[in-house]
């Protein structure tokens, strides 16, 4: 066995397990060993019956002096049983768990865990946990002789189906078959006295006391950011060993012709990140930039001015946004700037392919039915826009200059080949509304530029922001009921159940939906838009909204972060209190884009004061920025800036909040590669840091 082996092939591990498994995106052994706890419970105060307190959480051994079932009338089960550690006798009751009868027998010797309480006058503990002695394990350096009682034990992210119980007894049984296998790569120049990886792996599981545990977590955090630092670090360096190219020729006429024709002036910031750009371009080195700032920032329209740069130079875009919806959005306000320029603009998604209005339908290949799918067959559009679609190699690519990435992608397999098929790297531009402050982002984008557009259009008014508790919703009804009169539109965004779309957020969702519908705004037009729609039907809802067809959109927040509904005045976030401040920002930023006045209006239910206080912040502050620091003190890493689950990379133990130790692995990565950019010294950290590139930058 080693740590690549899968976990489907040993033993004990069937179909189903493997399965559930997946779910906790656990395949191999390392996975597993690299699935932490998130908690722990203290059992590890052993105590005998008689000096325990009521209330106290505790960990006795003894022996089972009877146990049985006992059948509720409701139908349900308690599996009941005496314990006796030799003081006194406990009662131990479990619920709904008959089979206990048959792991369990009188005689057995016990260590158990859980809270001393008092039971119609007898003393008892509810559903402890429990282990038989004589099972447990061989004493070593890094466990206790048991594993489910009488120490700290881990609690892990579960699934249905698979429990903390189960992770816990096959991590024990896996991690000494392996440990042998777990080599540090940091040299002791860079690890400076902190746990080696063997000690903070074992320790994390099994610790001793508290202690181990903030030791693990500090070397194991250490690795997870200096690993992303080194990673965005040299794929830097890389990019600049990039063959080179000619420059393009950027003129101050073009560019002027074109700024003229916007029905607006750019913001100074606006004029900053495009000198930024195009200096970009004018060098013989292909461009890797992000842009950040804020929604309705004004990215886009930059973005248009570099396509048509581009264009002017005879080469070619692509535009690629992270989903249907928002590439059509894209494809309408684009074309609409770089129409009157005579450059023709294309749309490529999974479902539809095609060149402005000039569509055609063709037959689908392989299939036999018509289906209605569109190509751009006549012509290759200078600018197309689509999603990821737009990598598969049947695009004609041919010309291709620069590639915009709309909303931090995942720079994924897919893109990786798509540029080694490349005879030239075109020029990169990344834009993302992410708020991330500049510490973070040199570290999580070390690859790229940083460009930042830290100013909105001066015309755009300010969202008026209110945070509404459960006992003035029916006035907040009335208000929008008013609004809606008066031809406005309204987003209402449903609870927060998962950051994924899984069934039970669909569901909820959809009840919500027909709540509002039948109970509130009867008199109104409402639809529904979640992740698991078809993508014609989402676009069908979308359009309706954008028409008017529709008076209030419905949806889950993971939908279409970038739709652009001018019209749309109100946001409704429910359960507002699930949200990051910065993820609700974002949602508010969907409304206020036109010259009316719009309202964010935050429900919740909760009243405990640090809640409402963290929500009223968004009354009061409008910087993205500023949100999403503020996200950081109260709520920590990964969360905030959507990384654990969506981003470049996943933090399990880092906390980005911890600037110091975010600057700390930066420079000793960065310290590092001056010494060895190759990492040839470094073996065992460049093939480490090999998993983590395929989130990066081209090789
Ligand atoms: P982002 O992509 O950053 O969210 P957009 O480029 O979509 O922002 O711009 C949001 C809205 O603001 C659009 O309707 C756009 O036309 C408008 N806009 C962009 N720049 C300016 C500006 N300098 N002055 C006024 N309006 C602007
Ligand atoms: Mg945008």
């Amino acid at each position: 066995m080693n740590l690549k082996t899968p976990l489907y092939s040993l033993t004990g591990i069937g179909h189903q397990l493997s399965y559930k498994l997946k779910r906790l995106n656990l395949e191999t052994v390392e996975d597993l060993i690299y699935h932490f706890p998130f908690r722990y419970d203290d059992f590890s105060q052993s105590s005998t019956i008689k000096d325990a307190q009521i209330g106290q959480v505790v960990t006795l051994q003894g022996e089972i002096w009877s146990i049985a079932n006992i059948y509720t009338r409701y139908g349900k089960v308690l599996t009941q049983a005496i314990f006796n550690d030799g003081t006194s006798p406990l009662t131990l009751t479990w619920f709904n768990q008959p089979y206990l009868t048959k792991q369990i027998k009188t005689g057995d010797r016990l260590q158990i865990s859980g809270k001393l309480t008092k039971y119609k006058n007898k003393l008892s503990i509810m559903v402890p946990k429990w282990e038989k002695v004589e099972n447990s394990l061989p004493t070593t350096d890094y466990r206790l002789p048991t594993l489910h009682t009488g120490r700290l034990v881990p609690i892990y992210p579960e699934t249905e189906g698979l429990t903390s119980k189960w992770l816990r007894t096959k991590v024990s049984q896996l991690f000494p078959q392996v440990s042998n296998l777990i080599v540090d790569p940091l040299p002791e120049s860079i690890k400076r006295g902190m746990l080696s990886l063997f000690q903070s792996l074992s320790k994390i599981h099994f610790p001793q006391n508290y202690q181990d545990v903030e030791k693990s977590r500090d070397r194991l955090g250490f690795d997870e950011l200096f690993f992303v630092a080194l990673a965005t670090k040299k794929a830097r360096l890389e990019w600049s060993r990039k063959p080179l190219i000619k420059p393009l020729t950027i003129t101050e006429n073009d560019l002027n012709r074109f700024i003229k024709e916007l029905p607006f002036t750019l913001t100074s910031a606006q004029t900053r990140v495009l000198g930024e750009i195009i200096s970009d371009l004018k060098r013989n080195q292909p461009m890797n930039r992000l842009i950040q700032g804020e929604v309705g920032s004004g990215k886009t329209v930059v973005a248009a001015i570099i396509c048509y740069l581009v264009y002017k130079n005879s080469q070619r875009t692509l535009f690629m946004a992270p989903t249907e919806i928002l590439a059509f959005q894209h494809f309408e306000t684009i074309s609409k700037l770089l129409e009157p320029f005579g450059i023709s603009v294309g749309i490529y998604t999974g479902s539809r392919k095609y060149h402005q209005n000039k569509a055609i339908r063709i037959k689908n290949k392989g299939s036999k039915k018509l289906n209605s799918r569109f190509l751009p067959l006549d012509s290759n559009p200078s600018v197309i826009i689509g999603t990821h679609a737009l990598l598969s190699d049947k695009l004609n690519t041919k010309d291709v200059g620069l590639i915009i990435v709309d909303e931090q992608q995942r720079f994924g397999v897919e893109q990786r080949t798509f540029l080694r098929s490349k005879a030239k790297i075109p020029h990169f531009l990344t834009l993302t509304a992410t708020p991330i402050p500049r510490t973070v982002a040199l570290t999580l984008y070390g690859d790229l530029d940083l460009s930042i557009i830290d100013e909105l259009p001066k015309d755009r008014q300010k969202i008026k922001t209110y945070l509404v508790p459960a006992r003035k919703r029916d006035d907040a009804y009335k208000f929008i009921e008013k609004q809606i009169k008066t031809g406005d539109q309204a987003y209402i965004i449903t609870p927060l159940i998962d950051l994924s779309e899984t069934l039970q957020s669909v569901r909820a969702a959809t009840e919500e939906f027909e709540r509002l519908q039948k109970k509130v705004f009867h008199k109104f037009k409402l639809a529904l838009l979640h992740g698991r729609l078809s993508s014609r039907r989402k676009d069908e809802v979308m359009r309706s909204f954008r028409e008017k067809k529709i008076d209030i959109l419905v949806s889950t927040s993971v939908v279409e972060v970038g739709v652009d509904v001018p019209n749309a005045t109100i946001m409704v976030v429910e359960s507002s209190e699930r949200f990051g401040l910065a993820q609700l920002h974002q949602l508010r930023g969907r409304v206020g884009r036109g010259s009316k006045q719009s309202y964010c209006l935050l429900f919740t239910d909760i009243e405990a004061p640090q809640i409402i206080r963290r929500l009223k912040n968004l009354e009061t502050i409008s910087d993205g920025l500023k949100l999403a620091e503020l996200d950081l003190k109260i709520r920590g890493g990964g969360e905030v800036f959507g990384t654990k689950q969506s981003g470049r990379f996943e933090f399990k133990i880092a906390s980005l909040s911890n600037l110091t130790l975010v600057e700390e692995t930066r420079n000793a990565a960065q310290k590092l590669l001056l010494t060895d950019p190759t990492l040839d010294k470094h073996p065992l950290i460049r093939a480490k840091l090999e998993s983590l590139a395929a989130n990066v930058m081209p090789d």
